[in-house]
């Protein structure tokens, strides 16, 4: 059987942990004990491969475009996003990103001009980890627990999951990164006996973490989380970098070093910044234990007039302390505001335990004293370590079942990392779930449309984040299913406001799903797993767009609906484009969804009205069927057929056009317009049904009468019959109801 471990798949470092009596860290086949979280493609005689971690930071140096760092902070992310916008105009990846339409966005890095996605890369640095790790121990490793930001959204996990996925590693638990530092801590028994309520304090290179728990004899229940998914090292690397230059400028007066950075071709341009990067880095380091250090960079920068700029800056702790001054007062304000969001004041922290790289940095243990006290502030001994060694306790827990060990057993009452809403009409939105509630959970909510016509809700999650309403996932529910309405042509009657059950599920593992139930219809049912990879929203997004173009122009409202009801297909391929386990995508459904997507706006633009013609074919069949012949309704039944499931796949719009063209041309081959004539009095029968039966008789008698004199070849009282019909159709010609207003909208039904 193979080993369970531990992993801190970190923005800066990631390492592996293993737990036997206590945690202890794999080292790494380079004899180090965490990895740089850094990926180079490597394009040699041997061929193309990834090198991963201290290899691939030095060649960082040479290859800047095709080494890739960081790459935890483009998970789950879109390039459109603010904070990737800003990173890209700050020079801040020395690779190259784009928004890969094809993937509705999605990011993409570039290297080589071969393009991965985030978890691909990610992928490289776990396999790197688990081999090295299965090296280490000589046995296979089967299971781990990777740990997460506590901060993350649900597609920032899932893109996690898809990198596991991608790797071939089993993950067993995702675990949130201050929770799994939280229980390597150890305490005195009579303390934890007691009971005591910790803050992890998790400042690494990219993300900002904390939480707070509560710990008892082996139980840890997470209280609440907050933190920034863009603060950390990496940031303060940056503001020493802005310094610097600050400095040169000084130093060298009438040079403008961004200009001069402008002027160095691209491949010497990304080359300095990771230089200075380390550099600065380096001297941030150093700060840490020392009163002074030392930034130089030589022989790359050069004047107008050719000649080099030396940098050479020296920098004191306090002038140190200053520049981060605004980092460690937005560490402040966070500490704070979750604090508040529990009304807990400081008192109430009995441990404040310091983790990730940067707690070393002095300026944020002194303010951690300043809001805690003293005796409080506990840094971690391997502050860089303490993740992986958690995560490993917490495999090894999840092992342990049939271990006796009491000591060993660890039980875990996870939280929500965030609030989660519902939109309502008029932009409302309902809170659904408060951030900290305990999982698992389940809540319900009763809703309805917002109108008696309306044929579609659309339900979309969101998570606050940093006070941006960030999309998690969304259902659409559809008033009928496709085939519900294909096969009944009296189903649009009965107007009503549709009224449902929305059930929203959260499991211990994070894993979001709903459940949608018809309050009147006991066996409408549908139940989804909403676990987006943020392709799904996009793709939703668009179909969502060319329903609204049909509210802006002006068609007939039963002529909408027809659309609304085919877009289920779309809404139910595009649902199966992920994993809703493990996120990874399934390339053939998403093609398939822009397939159907496509052959969706064709029907738009070139005004097919597929389902009324399927339909009006339909009652064609049935109403003509006392003078069809057995082969001739064996030929419609095929081609009503071949229509019928060509609409339901949605993948060819010509084919559509063309079917509904040989359908009518074979009808008139028959009977020349009678067939028209003929229906669409059946269809008018139909709709005048409902208002009077007598009407709808005296008009099915009449087509009775007119197929009969068809029958016995009477071409005068045919032609007699078919003028009284004529009047029927024109009726049907008369005013028909636009669109006004297209709903996709829902409310709740108790007012809020
Ligand atoms: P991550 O969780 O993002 O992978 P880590 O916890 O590994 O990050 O921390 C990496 C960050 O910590 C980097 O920004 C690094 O520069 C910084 N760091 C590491 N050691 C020190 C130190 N002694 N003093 C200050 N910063 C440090
Ligand atoms: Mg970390």
């Amino acid at each position: 059987m193979g080993q369970r471990v531990g992993i801190d798949l970190g923005t800066t470092n990631s390492s592996v942990s293993i737990f036997s009596l206590q945690s202890r860290t794999l080292g790494n086949a380079e004899g180090k004990d965490f990895t740089p979280s850094i990926v180079a493609r490597v394009d040699d005689n041997a061929g193309q491969r990834f090198v991963v971690g201290e290899h691939a930071k030095n060649l960082q140096k040479l290859h800047p475009a095709e080494t890739v760092s960081s790459v935890k902070r483009l998970m789950g992310r879109f390039f459109d996003d603010d904070e990737i916008q800003k990173f890209l105009v700050e020079n801040r990846f020395s690779y190259k990103i784009i928004g890969d339409k094809e993937s509705e966005d999605a990011i993409k890095i570039l290297l080589k001009n071969e393009s991965y996605s985030p978890e691909e890369i990610s992928a490289e640095i776990l396999k790197k980890l688990v081999r090295d790790a299965s090296r280490h121990l000589n046995e296979p490793i089967e299971e781990a627990v990777v740990t997460v930001p506590a901060y993350f959204n649900d597609l920032q996990k899932f893109a996690t999951r898809a990198a596991c996925e991608l790797a071939g590693l089993k993950l067993k638990r995702l675990l949130a990164e201050p929770t799994a530092a939280a229980i390597t801590f150890d305490f005195d028994e009579d303390e934890t006996a007691r009971g005591l309520t910790l803050m992890v304090f998790d400042l690494g290179g990219g993300t900002f973490d904390i939480s707070i728990l509560t710990t008892a004899n082996g139980h840890y229940m997470e209280l609440a989380k907050g933190g920034d998914n863009w603060l950390g090292g990496d940031d303060i690397d940056q503001l020493l970098i802005q310094h610097v230059f600050l400095a040169v400028e000084k130093e060298n007066p009438g040079v403008n070093v961004s200009e001069q950075i402008g002027q160095l071709a691209e491949a010497q341009r990304l080359r300095f910044f990771v230089e200075m990067k380390e550099k600065v880095e380096l001297a941030k380091i150093t700060l840490s234990t020392e009163l002074r250090a030392n930034i130089d960079c030589f022989g790359i920068l050069k004047k107008k007039d050719g000649q080099f700029i030396d940098i050479d800056i020296d920098i004191s702790r306090e002038e140190f302390d200053t520049l981060i001054q605004p980092l460690v007062e937005k560490t402040r304000k966070i500490t704070h505001a979750l604090l508040d969001d529990i009304h807990f004041s400081p008192e109430l922290i009995d441990y404040v335990l310091m983790v990730g790289g940067s707690s070393l940095i002095p300026a944020f243990q002194s303010l951690l004293i300043e809001i805690f006290g003293e005796g409080k502030v506990k840094v971690h001994p391997r502050p860089l370590l303490a993740v992986s060694e958690g995560a490993a306790k917490m495999a090894h827990r999840l092992d342990a079942k049939d271990t006796d060990d009491e000591q060993t057993k660890l039980h875990f009452m996870h939280s929500v990392a965030h609030d989660y809403y519902i939109q309502l009409a008029n932009a409302k939105r309902l809170l659904l779930v408060k951030k900290n509630s305990p999982l698992p959970l389940q809540v319900k909510e009763e809703l309805s449309f917002v109108s008696e016509s309306q044929f579609l809700g659309r339900i979309r999650i969101f998570n606050l984040v940093d006070n941006v309403f960030e999309p998690v996932g969304e259902v659409w529910y559809h008033r009928y299913s496709l085939l519900e309405y294909l096969d009944n042509f009296g189903l649009i009657s009965g107007q009503r406001k549709v009224r449902f059950e929305f059930c929203f599920q959260i499991s211990e593992d994070n894993i979001l799903s709903v459940e949608l139930r018809d309050t009147e219809r006991s066996e409408k049912k549908q139940h989804f797993v909403l676990s987006r990879s943020g392709i799904e929203l996009q793709l939703l997004q668009k179909l969502e767009n060319y329903l609204a173009l049909l509210a802006s122009q002006s068609i007939d409202l039963d002529d909408a609906n027809d659309l609304i009801v085919l877009s289920e297909t779309i809404v139910r391929t595009i649902l199966q484009i992920s994993n809703p386990l493990t996120g990874v995508v399934n390339h053939e459904k998403k093609r398939l969804a822009q397939k159907q997507l496509s052959t969706f706006q064709q029907l738009q633009l070139r005004d097919l009205h597929l389902v009324s013609q399927y339909q009006f074919h339909k009652i064609a069949r049935e109403t003509l069927s006392v003078v069809l012949n057995d082969e001739q309704k064996a030929k419609l039944d095929e081609l009503l057929h071949q229509y019928r499931v060509a609409m339901i796949a949605l993948e060819d719009a010509d084919f559509l056009e063309k079917q509904g063209v040989i359908l009518s041309d074979y009808l008139k081959s028959i009977f020349g317009d009678l067939a028209y004539t003929v229906t669409r009095a059946a269809n008018c029968a139909l709709l005048v049904e409902k208002e009077s039966k007598a009407e709808a008789a005296r008009i099915r008698k009449l087509i009775s009468e007119c197929l009969q004199a068809y029958a016995r070849g009477d071409m005068q009282d045919l032609e007699n019959r078919k003028k009284q019909l004529y009047l029927y159709e024109v009726m049907l010609d008369g005013p028909i109801g636009k669109m006004t207003k297209f709903d996709r909208d829902v409310e709740r039904t108790v007012a809020t």
